[in-house]
């Protein structure tokens, strides 16, 4: 097998691996949710596009099955004017020279020139306190809605998971969620809050989001397709 051709599916990558013995062209997804292709070397490369477009809502229902943030990578540089988004609004950078912290402020993310040094750390670490901030009392709600009792709630970086449920019943969202509207970041929530009741997403799992969280379906694989063009940070 060799890869030569390189396609493209909503801005995630997909090469194509050129396998002779197959007929029918395949797509997968690899475990941690790229895109492969594998078909044979004389399929035209617009019929593999087709084909490929095709798959687009098979690629976002797997996706969201997984639970994966998938994504290319998105990179930010930490100069004036440069986008963050934080619950579905995006803010231009202001680099300042203060020795304040980093902070919203009318409507600017300012971020103090000596932060700027020290890379993406200050604006994570942003999003991880002024995260939590936001979190606690729709916790708090969504627990009750679902009646559960987490015992902590973190704001961290999970690599490629946007929530988890722990088995001592601490609930962790990744800071990047807070990129999303509230409508999806709530969605995160109440998915990991859920899990305390019911770990596995089985049938009872659905039922249970289902009932306080009627469209979840329509939020989830919403996430899925946001999600990818997400920025969660530099290779650290
Ligand atoms: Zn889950």
């Amino acid at each position: 097998m060799n890869t030569a051709l390189v396609l493209e599916l909503d801005g995630m990558t997909v090469p194509v691996d050129t396998d002779d013995s197959t007929r029918k062209a395949r797509l997968t997804i690899e475990a941690d949710g790229s895109l492969r292709l594998r078909a044979a070397g004389d399929v035209a490369t617009d019929e593999l596009q087709h084909f490929l477009a095709s798959k687009r809502d098979w690629v976002y229902r797997k996706l969201s099955e997984k639970e994966l943030l998938r994504h290319e990578p998105v990179t930010k540089e930490l100069v004036d004017g440069e986008g963050f988004l934080y619950l579905g609004r995006s803010y231009r950078l202001r680099v300042v020279d203060d020795s304040g912290t980093v902070r919203l402020e009318r409507g600017r993310l300012l971020m103090p020139r000596t932060d700027v040094e020290s890379g993406e750390a200050a604006i994570i670490d942003w999003y991880r306190t002024r995260g939590l901030q936001w979190l606690r009392p729709r916790v708090a709600d969504w627990a009750q809605r679902l009646r559960v009792e987490p015992t902590e709630l973190e704001v961290a970086d999970l690599g490629h998971k946007w929530g988890s449920a722990t088995a001592g019943r601490r609930i962790r969202v990744h800071w990047a969620t807070l990129q999303l509207r509230p409508s999806l970041v709530e969605y995160v929530l109440a998915h990991e809050l859920a899990h305390l009741r019911e770990p596995h997403h089985g049938p009872l799992f659905w039922q249970l989001l289902g009932r306080v969280l009627p469209d979840f379906e329509d939020r989830k694989n919403e996430l899925a397709r946001v999600g990818a063009g997400l920025w969660i940070g530099g290779p650290s």
